[in-house]
């Protein structure tokens, strides 16, 4: 019987977890190194932030500050961007990138961006899946052939894992889109110089990097499951 988390397939968790994390190594040392250096224009996140939304006649969205550290994000159904402290006060190049960032949500919403209405009416249901879908698999696969309908378990399992998949995948799309829109209205709004804008460039991408480090392990985690399914009933 394999061990719940060490088994065999384990080994092909390994690229995808040193590649999470180099991923946060990378999106921390990014964030630090930006955090240092501050925006010529003297704007806080949360001005920023506010200048684009004007810039692009987005009404009836507020922005609020949030606890903890990089829990920044725009919340489409109370129509608010949660910047935490150091982003809405912080006047650095970094504060400014992930502000921007998160009004590239807002103008994806506004714009009826479609890749954002699927993650946004996937996400509960992703949510459940994922919750649900070890410990369906590992049941079954542990009871095995001795309890009845071991194998629906896991395959229900696996069905739901697929599910939590997918809304990785959805996910990636949205966010480099919004970083995208992020370094447009950043260079058009005239507010933040061309080295800059670079400079937001680095902090966004190392963040986009941890998503798609995110998006790997879960597909290499399906298919772990699925091999474990292997053609037990
Ligand atoms: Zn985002």
């Amino acid at each position: 019987m394999p061990f719940i988390g060490f088994d065999p397939t384990f080994v092909l968790m390994i690229p995808a977890l040193a590649f999470a994390f180099w991923a946060q190594w990378k999106v921390k040392s990014t964030y630090s190194k930006f955090a240092q250096v501050p925006a010529a224009n003297g704007l806080s996140g949360r001005d920023m932030a506010r200048a684009i939304m004007q810039r692009n006649a987005v009404e009836g969205v507020n922005i609020e500050q949030v606890g903890g550290t990089l829990s920044d994000h725009y919340d489409p159904g109370a129509h608010m961007v949660r910047l935490s402290s150091d982003i809405y006060s912080g006047n650095s190049i970094a504060a400014i990138a992930v502000a921007a960032h998160e009004v590239g949500h807002v103008l994806q919403h506004q714009q009826g961006y479609v890749p954002l209405q699927l993650r946004s009416s996937f996400a509960p249901a992703a949510g459940l899946g994922s919750s649900l879908a070890m410990p369906l698999f590992f049941i079954g696969l542990i009871f095995g052939p001795r309890m009845p309908f071991s194998g629906v378990l896991m395959d229900l399992g696996i069905l739901f894992f697929a599910g939590a998949v997918l809304f990785h995948f959805v996910t990636l799309p949205v966010e480099f889109d919004a970083s995208k829109r992020a370094l447009r209205q950043l260079t058009e709004s005239g507010a933040v110089m061309p080295q800059e804008v670079a400079g937001a460039k680095q902090v966004l991408d190392a963040a986009a990097l941890t998503y798609v480090a995110a998006a790997a392990m879960a597909a290499l985690q399906l298919l772990r499951l699925v091999l474990l399914r292997g053609n037990r009933r």
